[in-house]
């Protein structure tokens, strides 16, 4: 049998690599070799995270695996039939949640009967989707390509804490091509800064700023059991009618709840100012669920690196044609099939 071999030096280097690898190796059955995994991380190799999403993996497609080992910087990964049914996973950090229930959902579809999945570890972590983002932003798109999917989150989990749940439950179904050009009508906008064992003051703070930055949000404070922390997150939620996007900040010890609250201004701002229907990662995060479906076209910001890498993943994996285009102050991106 061939097998793809990657290299984690590619683009931006990350975790993503080996995430969209184990979910297009999966879906098509191909077996991949990573090498030089998270080469361009402060802590290169596999992590907690990535070898529960490379367990997870393995588990659902009772896939032969070497190198998943703390640290390896080396894998070979060989899937099987992917399994339906009820599937429970534990980061045992504050490893992200969204980020191996990513990995693994897209297989899911293509099993031969429905899923449930419970995830634990982390749900809100910086540098990674926060389960709000997942549930308001990622997933409206990924029903809107025919999938039913329901997310729901059990309990919050901070970094470096951890001790969050996020459950999933998933019907296998084949995505269909979409497009987003345009966002269309605002619907609503909302504000909401949770607090966990963390002083309420520091929430109401970023809200009062936030509304000298930008008009027009609904605020609201959400104070969670002291055990579900310590954590702060202040999450803005901007829905139009084809398109939803959460920017997030957290709170830091040593960083003021205002500049948290200008920071996420700043995101939102600059969303609401450009004519993209996508920001930043969503667009990295909905490019292979199109590359599943076989197309897809959307209006995004400036590229990022992780958009760039996952386009060149996918097309390792896929006989598929992705194309970048500048103008009018957006992007488009087309995933497709090859012309001709
Ligand atoms: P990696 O750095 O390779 O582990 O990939 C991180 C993933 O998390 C990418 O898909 C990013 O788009 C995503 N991500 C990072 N920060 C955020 C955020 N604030 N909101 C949504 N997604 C995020």
């Amino acid at each position: 049998m061939k097998i793809i071999t990657l290299d984690g030096t590619l683009g931006e280097g990350g975790g993503q690599i080996l995430r969209s690898a184990l979910t297009l190796s999966m879906v098509t059955g191909q077996a991949f070799r990573l090498e030089r995994i998270r080469a361009r991380r402060q802590k290169p190799g596999l992590r907690r995270q990535h070898l529960t999403a490379v367990e997870a993996a393995a588990a659902i497609s009772s896939a032969h695996v070497e190198g998943a080992a703390p640290g390896s910087r080396d894998l070979l990964f060989a899937p099987g039939p992917v399994r339906g049914g009820d599937h429970r996973f534990a980061i045992g950090t504050a490893g992200s949640c969204t980020l191996v229930l990513q990995t693994i959902l897209p297989a899911l579809w293509t099993a031969s009967r429905a899923s449930t999945v419970i995830v634990s570890g982390g749900t809100h972590n910086p540098g990674a989707p926060p389960a709000d983002f997942l549930i308001r932003a990622w997933l409206p798109v990924v029903r809107s390509m025919g999938i039913e999917l329901e997310v729901d989150l059990l309990r919050h989990g901070f970094f470096p804490a951890g001790g969050g749940e996020l459950r999933a439950r998933v019907v296998p179904g084949r995505p269909k091509a979409i497009e987003l050009i345009e966002r269309g009508a605002c619907r609503a906008r909302r504000l909401r800064a949770i607090v966990a064992g963390i002083p309420e003051h520091v929430a109401q703070r970023e809200l009062a700023q936030f509304a000298r930055r930008i008009e027009g949000f609904a605020g609201e404070v959400c104070v969670l059991p002291p055990e579900e922390g310590p954590g702060n997150i202040l999450l803005a939620e901007v829905e139009h009618e084809r398109a939803s996007e959460v920017f997030t900040g957290f709170g830091a010890r040593g960083l003021p709840a205002e500049k948290v609250a200008d920071r996420v201004a700043a995101g939102v701002r600059a969303y609401l100012h450009s004519p993209a229907a996508v920001a930043e990662h969503l667009a990295d995060q909905i490019v292979l669920p199109m590359a599943l479906a076989g197309g897809g076209r959307f209006t995004t910001v400036e590229p990022s690196s992780h958009l760039l890498t996952n386009l060149a993943v996918i097309r390792s994996f896929l006989e598929i044609d992705t194309c970048v285009e500048a103008g009018h102050g957006r992007w488009t991106v087309h995933v497709g099939r090859p012309q001709g």
